[in-house]
């Protein structure tokens, strides 16, 4: 907010300014050359032939005359600039003289002055300014073209970028009680605060603070937050920048920004300097692809000595914050520069209840909302997603016209959140929503039958978000191992849309297309990455991360024979095809049920996770009256049959 106050404050001078000077100078030219009587040369020649001027002063290099004229008060002044002063003078002098000779008590009174400064001021300031105005905008759009060229003048301009991102200890008002449910994660950084607050009783033991914390974990976590918070804690003044700042298409600009940046740092000392999305300047150097590079690594080198340069104890503590700690560069992760690493991880159950509390501040809840609840339902959101989903929840309470948030507001906003908005103008052909529905009951029926498998929290088969189709959504459970049997199971729950499809409407559709793809990566991590396969063993064949990134991986030559890259490919086939089978099993035997759940979709469009157990169980949506409803639900299955 600040900055852009500041920085629209200048760009507004500028603008206002311009103009102004420009109108300014053209109206000093058009008053110059205005003649303030309106009168002619012949006209003012003739007042002089007449004899009706008394008085007359006439300036002999500007040609500026002031005159009086008989019966003129004594205030009057007339002014004209003769075009050429001596054809005036020519003019007029015989008739004043005769005059003058004539009129010995009654003379005209004149006066030649010589070319006063002021005139030729005048004259000169139009051009003057015009010079000014092109100079400056010359200037200034040099500036605005080069703005990210590293040179002096510019590094200016750069480092008025950072400055204008740093803000006091003051302004961050955010305070540990602010970031809910990190608790670990505060008690290591209350140390932090205590060096800030209190370095002397640390160097006088002769102890050695650190200079750098990374932070690590998934975005949205809070570690920005937690940062703020420390220095909001200790008072400190707060420079934040972020990693990519410093990244610029012209070499030398990221590693004068560090430069600047840590200047500033000492001056404020004790302070914090956070660095946000480290990953973007701190990857692994010499993995040289394209130019890029060559600024990433001055940078990074850059940042390497200034951390090496500020003393121990000069009060500066650099916190960083990545989510891809692995990218890293080793020489970053050394003592004596980032030697504490913090991981920010999603929040737990109770984690997940206080920073609701947190959010829900503010937001009136109805007495039908338990946070508790809420927390149980989001497994795996973090505090972004949190705070997202009370923003999403209060958003829906108001379009509801209700006065406070309601435990359905939350539950829509959790599936808006999760799986995007709903398309319910979406129109399907019957055909398509037979197959979606066989599609999606296929998934929840699969799963069904599968030991351990996360349970179904809602079918659809109105569209959400990006995908066209409908969907099946689990209720992720807290523990996740990723055991060899998880990964198998989640293989049966993948293939269940496509069996479904295949077994009951006996053709195949591109739907599936996704779920094999999920599917496909997950058997080939099994088999190239842990080792879970039992013709190749426990041998990792493939650790990277399976994106190249900078060139480390580009032209990367893998390490096994071609004889082994087959092998790989049909462990991979393998293991598809006989969670394919066990699928296929699975929904034979189970057929009815699947006929069950994917007519009720047809009819319901929705099956939430309750209304699925009922269905499997007892094959009616709710406990209750059993009986009616199987009988209704047996009589159109005969009548879609029929038709
Ligand atoms: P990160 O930097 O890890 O990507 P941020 O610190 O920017 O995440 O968090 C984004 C937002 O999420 C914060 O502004 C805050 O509103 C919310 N948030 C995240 N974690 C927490 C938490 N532990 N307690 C309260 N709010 C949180
Ligand atoms: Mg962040
Ligand atoms: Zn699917």
């Amino acid at each position: 907010m600040r900055k852009n106050m500041s920085q629209n404050w200048k760009s507004a001078i500028f603008y206002i300014l311009i103009p102004l000077l420009l109108i300014g100078s053209i109206f000093l030219f058009s008053a110059q050359s205005k003649n303030t009587t309106a009168k002619n040369y012949s006209e003012v020649v003739n007042l002089f032939r007449n004899n009706q001027v008394t008085q007359y002063e006439l300036d002999l290099s500007s040609g500026n005359l002031t005159y009086k004229l008989v019966g003129d008060g004594e205030n009057t002044v007339n002014r004209y600039t003769v075009p050429s002063v001596s054809y005036f003078l020519d003019d007029i002098s015989d008739y004043v003289n005769d005059y003058n000779d004539a009129n010995p008590d009654n003379q005209i009174v004149y006066n030649y002055k010589k070319g006063s400064s002021n005139s030729w001021w005048m004259s000169m300031l139009p051009t003057f300014i015009f010079t000014i105005i092109i100079i400056v905008m010359f200037v200034w759009l040099m500036r605005r073209m080069s703005s990210s060229i590293g040179n002096e003048t510019n590094r200016t301009l750069g480092f008025g970028r950072i400055k204008s991102k740093t803000q006091s200890g003051e302004d961050s008002d955010k305070k540990f009680e602010d970031v809910a449910g990190c608790d670990e994660e505060k008690a290591e950084l209350a140390e932090l605060v205590d060096f800030l607050k209190n370095g002397e009783k640390y160097t006088q033991l002769g102890a050695r603070i650190p200079k750098g914390v990374l932070l690590v974990g998934p975005p949205g976590t809070g570690k920005t937050l937690l940062a703020k918070a420390v220095a909001g804690e200790a008072g400190a003044p707060f420079l934040s920048i972020s990693g990519s700042d410093f990244v610029e298409m012209y070499v030398g600009v990221g590693a004068s920004r560090v430069r600047d940046l840590f200047e500033q740092a000492k001056k404020k000392s004790p302070c914090i300097v956070f660095i946000d999305e480290i990953d973007a300047v701190g990857r692994h150097r010499g993995t040289g692809m394209g130019g890029g590079n060559d600024e990433r690594e001055q940078t990074l080198n850059q940042l390497l000595v200034e951390m090496d340069g500020f003393g121990s104890n000069s009060g500066v503590i650099v916190i960083a914050a990545t989510n891809r700690p692995d990218v890293l560069d080793p020489a970053l992760l050394r003592p004596g520069r980032f030697d504490r690493q913090i991981t920010v991880n999603r929040p737990d159950k109770q984690g997940r209840e206080d920073i609701l509390k947190v959010h829900a501040k503010g937001k009136p809840l109805g007495p039908d909302v338990d946070l508790k609840e809420v927390a149980k339902d989001t497994i795996g959101f973090t505090g972004a997603d949190l705070e997202n989903l009370m923003n999403e929840a209060a958003l829906l309470a108001v379009r509801r016209n209700k006065k406070a948030i309601s435990y359905q507001d939350i539950v829509d906003a959790t599936s808006r959140v999760e799986l995007g908005t709903e398309k319910k103008s979406h129109k399907y052909s019957e055909k398509a929503k037979k197959l979606t529905a066989y599609h999606e009951a296929g998934h929840a029926v699969a799963s069904y039958y599968v030991e351990g498998h996360d349970p179904v929290r809602e079918i659809s088969i109105v569209p959400r978000g990006l995908g066209a189709g409908g969907y099946t959504w689990y209720t992720p459970q807290e523990e996740n191992y990723n055991s060899r049997n998880d990964m198998l199971n989640d293989l049966i729950s993948m293939f269940g849309g496509r069996v479904a499809e295949a077994v009951a409407l006996d053709d195949i559709s591109t739907g599936a297309s996704n779920d094999l793809q999920r599917a496909t990566e997950i058997v080939r991590d099994m088999v190239v990455k842990y080792g879970m396969s039992d013709d190749l063993g426990p041998v990792v064949y493939d650790s990277g991360n399976g994106e190249v990134f900078l060139g480390k991986d580009y032209g990367h030559v893998n390490n096994y024979s071609e004889q082994t890259s087959a092998r790989i490919d049909s462990e991979v086939e393998k293991i598809m095809r006989e969670a394919y089978s066990k699928t296929m099993s699975i929904l034979k035997e189970h057929y009815d049920k699947l006929e069950l759940v994917a007519e009720t979709l047809i009819k319901k469009e929705k099956i939430s996770g309750e209304e699925f157990e009922n269905l499997m169980k007892n094959g009616t949506l709710e406990v209750e009256a059993v009986e009616a409803s199987t009988e209704e639900l047996t009589q159109e299955q005969t009548e879609t049959e029929n038709g």
